[in-house]
């Protein structure tokens, strides 16, 4: 089970709603895999083949997109046997290079107006 928050910065009036954590479903690698673009997921595959019971843990972390500027939630994923990470593009506009901000939503900048105070709450329940 993932929670819904959403992030706002009181200076600027912008607000991102994102997910976080798990679905049930993410036990399943082939689930997870449909969040990554397609060579990241064959890069994957290619990591876990052969292993009948793929060691990793999957979850969406609030991330800051270096193109749009927006804040989403992407896809990470971990080997626990080798540390690798493995981290999906902007949900948005596609562009790989994002910050993983995780929980440090308080401690982040506004990505708008360069705020350093932002809030989230808790909205909801997925999954
Ligand atoms: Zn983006
Ligand atoms: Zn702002």
């Amino acid at each position: 089970m993932g929670n819904m928050i959403k992030i706002s910065c009181k200076k600027c009036g912008a607000s991102w709603n994102v997910k976080t954590g798990m679905g049930m479903l993410h036990c399943s690698l082939e689930y997870c895999l449909s969040d990554f673009s397609k060579d990241i997921a064959d890069e994957i595959k290619k990591n876990f083949e052969g292993q009948d019971m793929p060691h990793f843990t999957f979850s969406y972390e609030t991330a800051v997109c270096n193109k749009c500027g927006k804040m989403v939630s992407v896809a990470v994923l971990e080997d626990l046997d080798t540390s690798k990470k493995y981290t999906a593009a902007c949900s948005s506009c596609g562009n790989n290079d994002v910050n993983i901000i995780g929980n440090n939503i308080t401690t982040c900048k506004c990505p708008k107006c360069g705020h350093l105070r932002l809030s989230s709450e808790l909205t909801g329940l997925w999954d």
